[in-house]
């Protein structure tokens, strides 16, 4: 949730190599923000009113995190395909879920850019995604907090893009961290509690999952100065067929992308509170780790266009999770959504996304003690 007068982000670990240092959003940033909603569309404020029954609320000894996985909301690269009312409504069903909890995260899929030149040429199998930096504008009006740009499509347009991108969050007051070389963790202050993010990604240029040491020193830095620690990846083989959490290492075109379960683990057993991922576009199981929450994959969440969406590849979750204030899971709720082509995610009353979940999860991790009930309600097994 947005609270601007509240904004605090600040970079943790800083890599010496650029010219121009990770700036510093101010309160004022965070106001600049809130200045790029148009007053017809202005933030609502999470009243009693906006909350479904089905929502969780944070309390004074309890919070409440929402996360996102891949989220590109258009592209005017190769040729211009983005949403209707310059994106006004790609988050109309989910906003209200990502604005009131205390803190929102997603996977920035992309670049805001204008112009700048594609690293990947524009071949039929060649994907750069280049959106219009306004429009993080709804971004900022769905209550984003934090998009991780540790992914595949980071630098699709080179450092002009990444630079782009960072200019444009910060413009919006939305801490963001994961490219090698530049912001490697972010610090945000909500209502009085300090969240350490970091993401790591499989690319060169990303903070790499792989690289243990590396995911030490961030987690272990962000430890000593937050009260809680998140985690995110992008990480993992890709496609319909890779909805099922394997064993040990995968590799995906030829690239081994090491074994998600031991990274989310060795996270949660260096400190971490959170471990969110997102990359294979589409979900995988959840767990809860030693009291902690773990989610594999949230798939593909906003892409209107540019990412398949037939079937299971259109399922987008918000993963709406309650912790205690030292980190530990108390209960969730999967809210399920499925992607219309050119839309974004709209209300499952089916709740497609959620059963699918409950059920990979069944499957892949049978011990773990989190239960997902069929609408996507998540609890703890009581332990005996
Ligand atoms: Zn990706």
């Amino acid at each position: 949730m947005r609270t601007p007068t509240l904004l605090f982000v600040l970079t943790v670990i800083i890599a010496s190599c650029q010219a121009q240092s990770p700036s510093q959003p101010s309160p004022a940033s965070g106001t600049t923000s809130e200045a790029a909603v148009p007053a017809d569309t202005a933030t609502p404020s999470a009243t009693a009113d906006s909350i479904g029954p089905d929502s969780l609320r944070a309390t004074a000894d309890t919070l409440v995190i929402a996360m996102t996985g891949d989220i590109m909301m258009g592209t005017t690269y190769p040729t211009t395909q983005l949403p209707a009312d310059g994106g006004s409504q790609v988050f109309r069903d989910t906003r209200d879920i990502t604005l009131r909890a205390d803190l929102a995260l997603g996977n920035l899929e992309g670049t805001l850019l204008n112009g700048g030149t594609s690293t990947k040429g524009s071949g039929r199998y060649s994907f750069s995604f280049r959106t219009p930096p306004s429009y993080v504008q709804w971004l900022v009006e769905a209550g984003y907090d934090y998009v991780s740009q540790a992914n595949n499509h980071a630098n699709d347009f080179g450092r002009e893009g990444i630079l782009s991108t960072e200019r444009t969050l910060d413009s919006a007051g939305i801490a963001y961290s994961g490219i090698s070389g530049r912001r490697a963790s972010a610090i945000v202050e909500r209502g009085g509690v300090r969240y350490g993010i970091c993401a790591f990604g499989h690319n060169k240029y990303t903070y790499r999952h792989r690289d243990l040491a590396l995911v030490d020193r961030f987690i272990d830095s962000l430890k000593a100065h937050c009260d809680i620690v998140i985690v995110s990846f992008h990480g993992g083989a890709e496609g319909k067929d890779r909805s099922h959490l394997p064993q040990g290492s995968e590799s995906f075109l030829g690239e081994d992308r090491g074994s998600l379960r031991e990274f989310a683990h060795h996270c949660i057993d260096r400190g971490a509170d959170i471990v969110f991922g997102h990359g294979p576009h589409v979900v995988r199981a959840m767990e809860v780790y030693k009291g902690k929450f773990i989610a594999y994959s949230l798939g593909n969440f906003c892409t209107p266009y540019g990412m398949a969406l037939s079937g299971i590849s259109g399922y987008s979750p918000v993963a709406e999770v309650r912790i205690s204030r030292d980190g530990r899971f108390i209960d969730g709720q999967i809210h399920s959504f499925i992607q219309q082509k050119g839309v974004g995610p709209r209300h499952d009353a089916n709740h497609s996304v959620a059963r699918q979940i409950r059920d990979l999860s069944q499957q892949d991790i049978p011990a773990s003690p989190l239960r997902i009930n069929a609408d996507g309600a998540m609890t703890l097994e009581a332990q005996p």
